[in-house]
């Protein structure tokens, strides 16, 4: 049965992100359940998810009252257009919950499916918004060396990972990137008011030379996930929001990842205290319980959309799954576990913990640099402590750490350049922590 499902998704499944040929040769690892923060494999074996799914599922696994409110949808209305004035009761009720619990400044919501196509919805928005506004000419976009913001058409020319451009003709022409606040590796990274500054005055710079009157927006992650988990100092967001409404150009916060109680706080841009023109989420939003995000916007922003009253024209973006009922019944009740259940409270609680056990681990050989917010952490691995040189892309370092991690019973990511990205559910409990670190610590004594 294994062997059969092995050959048959090495035939026929093609998996994103990944070497086509190495996975016909090494062959899917195939998940069956999950119950809390563990999976168990196809072989019987029980691991400890340290990555939620992939930073996705902060609930947890195998909640009952999710798999409730899905059921009880289903059999109610399984589907509802949202197109032509129609509706559905969760949908609605949805988006006033996102509009409660976001910023204040975010004030209407726009459902699509995943993150690539919130992106690609508020880059669609913010081109309609520019030329509603009479500005045709702000077409520019500013996003950071590293960032992730998904894999749409568009979205991923503001995503600064080369994969994601070779071979697609990206970035587009209107595509620019500031460098990225990478404290580990600049010179001034402890500085914080040095980091934070570097980067406003790249903004500026980077404005200056497309011409103000070309911008339209600049997006960035609150903490850099897919390009390795990178921290800002406190503060950066804010000093970017400033720097935006200075410049007259758009502040797009993407909280893909950092959404949802995986900070500490609901999001991240409330602990920065900023105020996003647009935002977007995902994962977190149905814990991966069903496919779901959400562009959301500034009353300016949808009023300039929307037009005068005479204006008879539709605004032609949607997509037939925006604003499921099934999804979006699925996200009120993760929301639900969120505030009421206790999970956001928990994850407070048990910060501490992940913190700690992160930096206990900067005394292991391999690692240079330990650093997290709330529950999405990084080690980041170098040959060499002092230079931080990282090593040698033939050794292949990363493959072997998560083949290590996984005879070892746990998944984290092990991304490319020797960072371990890790983002345990919003339910872990001070032993699981235990469990995950004394893992951690053996697969990289393994692989020293
Ligand atoms: N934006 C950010 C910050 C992300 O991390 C991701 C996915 O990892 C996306 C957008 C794209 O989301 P999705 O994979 O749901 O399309």
């Amino acid at each position: 049965m294994q062997d059969d499902l092995i050959e048959l998704d090495k035939r026929y499944y093609i998996h994103p992100v990944i070497n086509y040929h190495a996975h016909e040769k090494r062959g899917a690892t195939i998940i069956k359940s999950g119950d809390g923060a563990y999976l168990t494999d196809i072989e019987g074996n029980t691991l400890l998810d340290a990555f939620s799914g992939l930073w996705c599922v902060n609930t947890g696994y195998g909640h009952e009252s999710i798999v409730e409110a899905a059921q009880e949808q289903m059999r109610t209305l399984p589907y509802a257009t949202g197109y032509f004035h129609f509706a559905s009761e969760p949908a609605i009720k949805l988006a006033a919950k996102l509009v409660e619990i976001t910023p204040s400044s975010l004030q209407h919501v726009f459902f699509s499916m995943g993150g690539s196509d919130a992106v690609d919805s508020a880059i669609r928005f913010i081109v309609h918004y520019f030329n509603s506004l009479g500005k045709p000419t702000k077409k520019q976009f500013i996003s950071i060396e590293r960032g992730y913001h998904g894999s749409s058409s568009q979205g991923a020319g503001l995503t600064a990972l080369p994969v994601f451009h070779n071979n697609f003709d990206l970035p587009l022409p209107n595509q620019h990137k500031i460098a990225c606040p990478y404290s580990y590796r600049l010179a001034h990274g402890d500085d914080a008011d040095a980091v934070i500054t570097e980067s406003v005055a790249a903004l500026k710079s980077k404005v200056d030379e497309i011409g103000v009157d070309n911008v339209a927006a600049f997006f960035c992650e609150p903490i850099i996930g897919s390009g390795g988990v990178i921290v800002p100092p406190k503060g950066w967001l804010k000093a970017m929001q400033e720097c935006c409404n200075e410049l007259g150009i758009l502040f797009v916060v993407d909280e893909v990842i950092t959404g949802f109680g995986r900070t500490g706080t609901m999001f991240a841009s409330e602990a920065e205290d900023v105020q996003p023109d647009l935002m977007t989420v995902a994962k977190g939003l149905t814990a991966g319980y069903a496919p779901m995000g959400a562009v959301m916007m500034s009353d300016h922003v949808y009023q300039t959309i929307a037009g005068s009253e005479s204006n008879s024209a539709p605004v032609g973006h949607g997509f037939t799954y925006s604003a499921h009922p099934v999804s979006a019944a699925i996200a009120l009740e993760v929301i639900r576990l969120y505030e009421e259940g206790g999970l956001l409270e928990n994850a407070q609680k048990v910060a501490p913990f992940f913190e700690q056990g992160l930096q206990a681990l900067l005394d292991h050989p391999l690692v240079g640099d330990a650093r997290s917010r709330g529950l999405l952490g990084a080690l980041e691995l170098v040959c060499d402590k002092q230079t931080k040189a990282q090593f040698d892309p033939s050794l292949k370092l990363p493959e072997k750490i998560s083949d290590a991690a996984y005879k070892n019973r746990v998944i984290f990511r092990s991304f490319a350049d020797g960072i371990l990205g890790f983002a345990p559910a919003l339910c872990y409990r001070e032993e699981d922590f235990a469990i995950l670190f004394e893992r951690v610590k053996k697969t990289l004594d393994e692989v020293l």
